[in-house]
C-alpha cells in the first residue's frame, strides 16, 4: 500500500495529495450517510460506479465548455482532480418536486416544477447545511456577487444539458447538488465544477415507471440500491465489465 498523505476524509470519499501540487486524488468510497448523517451503511460497489458515473458526466460537460476540477481517471476507484478552493455552498438544482421541496410547500412528490428553481446550502455538519438566500452568501463572504452569477449560470447550464442527457438514457433528472471551487492561476480566478456528479447527488427517476435510480432507495429503505447505480451505469455506458469488484485499494499512481 502506498503512503500518501490523506487531505480529508468525508462521508462518501477520501482526498489524497496529488502526484503534481495543484492537484488532489478524490478516492470513492462505499459508505453511505444521509439526514446529516443519522442513518450510515455500505453499499458494496458504490465507490466504484460513483467514479465512473462523476467521470463520464464531468468529461461530457468539459466537452461543452463547462470548467470542471476533473483531469482523469486513475483506477476503479480513483480520479486525479484539481484541487480547489472549495466554495462551502451547496447548491441544489430542482426540476420537479422531490424530497425537502415537497415537505416545505407540501407539494406532491413528482410535480414538475414551473421552471429550475435553484437553491443554497450551506456546508456544515455541526449546523445540518441549513439553506441559505443570496444574502446570506455575500453578506457572510461565502462567495461574492460575481462568483455566485457564475455559480448560477454555470448550475442552470449544467441542469440543461445533463436533463437532455439522462432523458436520452431513460432517466428524468429531478434535482441534483454541486459543489463549486475555485482555482488561482497567476493574476486570475477562475469558478470550476469539483465534487462529483452521481446517483449520490442526483435524483434520477426512470422516465416510464418513475423508478427511483439514486439514493432516495437507501434513504427510504426501498432496497435494490447496488442495482439501482448500476443500472444508471449501464444506461450510460460506463458499467465496469468486471462488475463492479474493486479488490485492489488505493494504489500507487505513476
Ligand atoms: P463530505 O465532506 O460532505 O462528507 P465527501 O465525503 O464527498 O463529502 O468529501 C469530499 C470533500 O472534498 C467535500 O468536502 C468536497 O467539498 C471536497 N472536494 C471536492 N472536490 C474537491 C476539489 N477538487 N478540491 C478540494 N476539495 C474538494
Ligand atoms: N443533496 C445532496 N447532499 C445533501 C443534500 C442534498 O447531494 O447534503 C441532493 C439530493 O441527493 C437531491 C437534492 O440534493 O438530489 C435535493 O435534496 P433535498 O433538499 O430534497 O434533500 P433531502 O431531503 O434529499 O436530504
Amino acid at each position: 500500500m502506498s503512503r500518501r498523505r490523506k487531505i480529508y476524509e468525508g462521508k462518501a470519499k477520501i482526498m489524497y495529495e496529488g502526484p503534481e501540487p495543484g492537484t488532489l486524488i478524490q478516492s470513492f468510497k462505499d459508505d453511505a450517510t444521509a439526514f446529516n448523517n443519522e442513518k450510515k451503511g455500505t453499499i458494496t460497489g458504490k465507490g466504484v460506479l460513483n467514479n465512473r458515473i462523476s467521470e463520464f458526466l464531468m468529461t461530457r460537460l468539459n466537452d461543452i465548455g463547462i470548467p470542471t476540477h476533473f483531469i482523469r481517471r486513475l483506477n476503479m476507484r480513483e480520479q486525479l482532480v484539481r484541487q480547489v478552493e472549495i466554495i462551502p455552498i451547496e447548491v441544489v438544482i430542482r426540476n420537479v418536486a422531490a424530497g425537502s421541496i415537497a415537505k416545505r410547500f407540501g407539494i406532491e412528490e413528482g410535480t414538475p416544477l414551473p421552471r429550475a428553481i435553484i437553491e443554497y446550502y450551506y456546508k456544515s455538519d455541526e449546523l445540518g447545511d441549513p439553506m441559505i438566500s443570496e444574502d446570506h452568501i455575500t453578506a457572510f463572504g461565502w462567495a461574492g456577487v460575481q462568483d455566485l452569477d457564475d455559480m448560477v449560470a454555470l448550475s442552470l447550464r449544467v441542469n440543461d444539458f445533463l436533463i437532455g442527457m439522462f432523458l436520452g438514457v431513460g432517466l428524468r433528472l429531478v434535482d441534483f447538488k454541486l459543489e463549486f471551487g475555485r482555482v488561482y492561476s497567476e493574476d486570475d480566478m477562475q469558478i470550476v465544477l469539483a465534487d462529483e456528479i452521481s446517483p449520490d447527488n442526483c435524483r434520477l427517476w426512470d422516465t416510464k415507471t418513475n423508478e427511483k435510480l439514486d439514493k432516495d432507495r437507501f434513504r427510504r429503505d426501498l432496497g435494490g440500491v447496488k442495482e439501482a447505480y448500476q443500472e444508471v451505469a449501464r444506461r450510460l455506458g460506463v458499467l465496469p465489465e468486471a462488475g463492479p469488484m474493486d479488490l485492489k485499494g488505493p494504489q500507487g499512481i505513476q
